[in-house]
């Protein structure tokens, strides 16, 4: 028997409880907190013990089902889980094993989570949580409109992920520029019947200043959200932890493992959070991040500071100001206390800053619960990456911003046998200019990749917005199905 399990807002001090499927269908809160599990499920020693040498699809369904409760009947969620990660999505996959870790040199190893349909581990997330959605809305006999904005690669792996399922539509705001031409094309593809693409004369912030506006209308309020703070992607992206943990360590399950996580909107390294907090014996969550570094200094010295803009650097699914998920950790911070989670949330949105110490919390409270971190320049970038390559290995410059954390921790803290696993969180064929710019040479293409930009120039553009006109937007996505 699968337990029951609930949600409530991290910022609601009534703790309101709802089902698994009803934060999936909701995203934020209406108190604007984010929905976290009243208790968090536990994987003990045997039930790890038992995942050893299970295919991907058994961790997932094993550790995910936890979050999901009795909401999904067991075969459903195995059924479900089966065709989210089908072996035609993920055709480069090493020997059907779709999320393989290997060695680089010196300890470090990788964690390939981007051989899905759209080369970005957001695949490894947003394929079980379209079928989740479909499957929960057609059992109710609705459908939902989603609308999201993309600064590369959301977009896409969520197109992929929705596309032609019968219970969702998908709107996506994108920048006009700043996305690689490669990320454009892989949308293009993707538009069409239930995939709405939209362009806006802007930059990613007006997106979603964009999409942010128009869910205040009262006739779009319940518009769905498949960015990284709706709880059912953070619940699909624990499994891949259990089961690089288990590949780290070669069956030996009480050793201790340390995972550097690149990160952004912080729903990666979350994820690792709650893995450890089941049971998976992590030691380490070592948040990389590049330039834009508000997470970094946020674990080093305990505020949380927001800058004006975010830089545009190399690894630019990384630019953020803020972190969104990184409220999903105050539950740890300020346990039984929404209220807190609440002030200390309204002080960094009002003041654009906030510290521990003004809440009677120590500063390096994070450090102290597990958390280290590092930041990674574009010079790092492309030595990483050169590094890598001379150990036979190509990485992308979102996974070379992780190598080069692991390697500065690595070097100061001698020789320490802990596996030290980084994610990889993109393919290095989606980035082919930092590529070149480090190594002289572009990757290789995936099969399925060549002629990709070619191929979709016939395809019509793109409708074209401008920022803030929400009246546009409200009749494209009135007029979409
Ligand atoms: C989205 C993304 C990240 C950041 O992940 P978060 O969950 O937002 O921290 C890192 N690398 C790549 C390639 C991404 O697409």
């Amino acid at each position: 028997m699968t337990e029951h399990i609930s949600y409530v807002s991290t910022r609601d001090p009534d703790a309101i409880e709802i089902t698994y499927s009803e934060a999936l269908l909701a995203g934020l809160a209406p108190d604007k907190g984010l929905y976290v599990p009243t208790q968090i499920p536990s994987l003990n020693d045997a039930e790890i013990r038992s995942l050893v040498g299970m295919p991907y699809t058994k961790v997932f369904h094993t550790v995910n089902e936890k979050f999901v409760g009795n909401d999904i009947p067991r075969k459903d969620h195995a059924r479900l889980t089966e065709a989210a990660f089908r072996s035609d999505k993920f055709p480069d996959a090493i020997e059907g094993n779709i999320t393989p870790v290997e060695e680089v040199a010196d300890g470090i190893l990788i964690q390939e989570l981007s051989l899905g349909p759209t080369a970005a581990f957001k695949d490894m997330a947003l394929q079980p949580l379209g079928q989740h959605m479909n499957y929960v809305l057609s059992r109710k006999n609705e459908s939902l409109r989603i609308l999201g904005a993309t600064s590369g690669d959301t977009g896409s792996s969520a197109e992929a992920a929705m596309k032609g399922l019968s219970g969702v539509s998908l709107t996506m705001l994108s920048p006009a520029t700043g996305m690689s031409p490669f990320q454009k094309a892989q949308m293009a593809e993707l538009s069409g019947g239930n995939i709405q693409n939209i362009s806006v004369n802007g930059r990613f912030d007006d997106c979603q200043a964009m999409v942010k506006a128009l869910k205040m209308q009262p006739e779009f309020a319940d518009l769905g959200a498949v960015n990284s703070i709706n709880w059912g992607r953070v619940a699909a992206q624990v499994p891949y932890y259990v089961y690089g943990y288990l590949q780290a360590v070669d069956g030996n399950i009480n050793k201790p493992v340390d995972f550097v996580v690149p990160s952004g909107n912080f729903g990666n390294v979350l994820a690792g959070h709650i893995a450890r907090k089941m049971g998976a014996p992590i030691r380490n969550l070592i948040v990389a991040t590049n330039e834009n570094s508000v997470i970094d200094t946020l674990i080093q010295t305990g505020v949380y500071r927001r800058p004006s803009e975010a830089y545009v650097t190399s690894s630019p699914s990384m630019d953020i100001t803020v972190a969104s998920n990184y409220e999903r950790v105050l539950v740890d911070i300020f346990p039984d206390d929404p209220a807190k989670v609440k002030a200390y949330m309204q002080v960094f949105e009002q003041k654009g800053e906030v510290s521990f110490e003004e809440f009677g919390v120590p500063n390096d409270i994070l450090k102290q619960l597990g958390f280290m971190s590092g930041q990674s320049s574009h010079a790092d970038r492309l030595d990483s990456i050169r590094w890598a390559h001379q150990n036979g290995r190509l990485i992308d410059p979102h996974t070379a911003d992780a190598v080069t954390v692991a390697r500065k921790i690595r070097a100061e803290r001698g020789d320490d046998n802990t596996p030290i696993v980084c994610m990889s969180t993109a393919l290095p064929v989606k980035f082919e200019s930092t590529m070149h710019e480090a190594l002289g040479c572009t990757p290789i293409r995936p099969k399925r990749f060549i002629g990709l930009e070619e191929r979709t120039k016939t395809l019509s553009d793109f409708d074209i917005i401008n920022p803030g006109d929400s009246s546009t937007l409200a009749s494209f996505v009135r007029n979409h199905r």
